[in-house]
């Protein structure tokens, strides 16, 4: 036998485990260890890992239709966007694979707006360590530092502001400019949240100069943080916004919303094979009937509090510099570059690991399912001392 993962294209160190099943918060590798999983496939699995409910709606639909195509109707396509709409504040859906290509289709669809509403203005502005994706535009659009060059030259037509700074974005305004695109909350960046004050002030900045806001909440929507989406932590309405990650609940589905007055793409402009595929949809509907159910977000925000209180005395125990987050996408602060380190012993733990993100090298992030228990945060939280124990002390 080959050593493990020889035939495929290193895209990232990936430790030597297979695994084999997983159930709600936990994982199972294929020589039978457990691991109660607080990434969940990097904030993908919003109700856990094969939660009965997708598997079910995934099945009853296999069975029925998998792919007529896109350039047909099929039910749930029709149903998840009924759906999306009816939820938020937006009247239109594009339906689509990942959140790079819905944040693509983002960024095209502002530029087609710019073209027809305002005299061609195509550019946008991002921020500083936002990240957006990784097809050469989104790198673009993204302010993770170094992706300006390594696969130059690079789409044009990006700029960048710093966050939570509302000059930086006046300064960095054009006359080409047409929309502003943020995450409310930066996840890779290492959790970093919007001010609402600046969030405020964006709006209004952005209605004052005829400029689009985008909000990118592949990360932070399908009540990751507490709500259905976060720009309702802000109390204001995006003209665009990108879903991907949590509505497919762990198979590849996005979503690009956008206000009726915007909606401007004409037949051909925008497309894709998998766009709308029925499958896919029926996952999502899953997915968001379980969030619309009764109490389901004010649960997410009781296990977000509890989640955090423990980060917060783990802090104090261990002289941390702090926690930060919304909802269930949280961030511990280490002292020192040694994220990655307690990553791996926490992994390692025996009898039951932890499975926990190191985004920054001084930062854990934790994506916990959001059906995660109250028990199973406790647990995690003991899991965690123990491995901050090990590296730090
Ligand atoms: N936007 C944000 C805010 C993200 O966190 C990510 C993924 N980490 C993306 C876009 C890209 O999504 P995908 O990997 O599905 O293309």
């Amino acid at each position: 036998m080959s050593e493990l993962g020889n035939e495929l294209i290193t895209i990232i160190s990936r430790p030597d485990i297979v695994f084999g099943q997983g159930h709600g918060s936990w994982l199972t590798d294929e020589r039978g260890k457990r691991y109660l999983d607080l990434v969940q496939g990097w904030a993908v699995n919003s109700l856990g890992h094969s939660p009965a409910v997708v598997v079910q709606a995934l099945a009853d639909q296999a069975r029925r239709l998998v792919n007529p195509g896109p350039a047909f109707y099929n039910r749930p396509m029709l149903d998840l966007a009924e759906k999306l709409v009816a939820l938020s504040c937006f009247d239109r859906v594009f339906l689509a694979s990942s959140g790079a290509e819905a944040n693509e289709g983002a960024v095209k669809l502002a530029r087609r707006w710019g073209r027809k509403m305002r005299g061609g203005a195509y550019q946008i502005i991002g921020f500083e360590h936002g990240f957006h994706g990784r097809t050469l535009a989104m790198m673009s659009a993204s302010g993770k530092p170094g992706w300006d060059s390594i696969y130059a030259p690079m789409p044009a037509g990006f700029a960048k502001a710093k966050f939570n700074d509302i000059g930086s974005v006046e300064r960095a305004i054009s006359q080409h400019t047409v929309a502003v695109m943020i995450e409310f909350v930066q996840g890779e960046a290492g959790v970093n949240l919007a001010d609402p004050g600046f969030v405020r002030e964006l709006r209004a900045l952005c209605t004052e100069r005829q400029l689009l806001l985008i909000a990118d909440e592949v990360q932070t929507g399908i009540g990751r943080c507490g709500h259905a989406f976060a720009y309702e932590l802000f109390d204001i309405e995006p003209d665009l916004m990108t879903l991907a990650k949590g509505i497919g609940g762990g198979v590849p589905l996005s979503a690009l919303l956008c206000k009726e007055r915007i909606n401007c793409f004409e037949p051909g402009d925008q497309g894709g094979t998998y766009c709308g595929n029925p499958l896919m949809a029926a996952a999502g509907l899953a997915v968001l009937n379980e969030v619309c159910r009764e109490d389901f977000l004010e649960q997410v925000r009781l296990r977000s509090h509890q989640f955090s209180s423990g980060l917060q005395q783990i802090a104090r125990d261990f002289k941390l510099p702090g926690e930060r987050g919304a909802g269930l996408l949280r961030a511990l602060v280490l002292p020192s570059d040694q994220a990655e380190q307690v990553a791996t012993v926490a992994r390692n733990l025996a009898p039951v690991g932890l499975l926990l993100n190191a985004p920054r090298p001084d930062l854990l992030r934790f994506m916990p399912a959001l059906t995660i228990s109250a028990a199973e945060i406790d647990e995690a939280l003991g899991l965690l001392r123990k491995a901050l124990r090990d590296v730090l002390c």
